[in-house]
Formats: structure tokens, sequence, C-alpha cells
């Protein structure tokens, strides 16, 4: 089968990789030794994931694919959706108590909009 450039290059880049592993390793083994400080405050960093969890930044990747973020993730459209709607629906009420010139109503409806909106 045809390989594509992409493939090609990592096939590249896989075969120099074997090639030089031992020296890649030792160079690895050095920088880690010469900069531990550095390497342990990078492997400590934490991120906030878009799906609100507190995760290491080198384990986001592997977060992302966890079933507690896909979890998460699916609870936050659900709501975000059923926000989007009751903002909509709260609009909706407001042109039509606006057009009654109902302004019980509309002040009732207007402070629902600014909470659903901050
Ligand atoms: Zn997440």
């Amino acid at each position: 089968m045809e390989q594509s450039t992409r493939e090609k290059e990592l096939a590249k880049k896989k075969r120099y990789y074997y090639k030089h592993r031992e020296e890649l390793l030792e160079k690895k083994r050095v920088y880690n030794r010469e900069n531990k400080e550095k390497v342990s405050a990078q492997r400590a960093e934490k991120i906030t994931c878009s799906c609100g969890s507190i995760v290491r930044k080198a384990h986001i990747r592997r977060h992302e694919k966890s079933s507690k973020h896909q979890g998460l993730k699916t609870k936050k459209s659900k709501e975000d959706n059923k926000k989007t709607r009751r903002i909509r629906q709260v609009k909706e009420l407001i042109g039509v108590f606006t057009a009654q010139g109902d302004t019980e109503k509309l002040n009732h409806y207007q402070v629902e909009l600014e909470t659903l909106l901050n």
C-alpha cells in the first residue's frame, strides 16, 4: 500500500530513534539529572481541563481518554444545552411581556435572564 508523506516521516523518525536509542536515552538521563528541579516542576504542573477536573499537564492526553473526562464532558454539554434552551425561552417571554406591557412579569424574566447569563 502507498504510504502517505506523514507515514513516511513517522517511519523515518522511528528508524532514527531505534538506531540512536541508547545515545538518546543517555542524553535524556543526563538532561534530567542536570535539570532535576526544572523537570520535577514541569512534571508537577497542573491545569484545569475543559471538563473542570484538575490534571497534571503531562497527563492531559491520558485524562482526555478517561471515562471520568468523557462523563463530565457529556454532563456539561447537556447542562449547557439546557441553559441555552432556557435563555431562548426567557428571551421570547420578555418579548411577549414587553409587547403586552406587563412590567411585573417583564421584571421577573429580566432578572432570570441576567442570572442565566452570569
Ligand atoms: Zn477533562
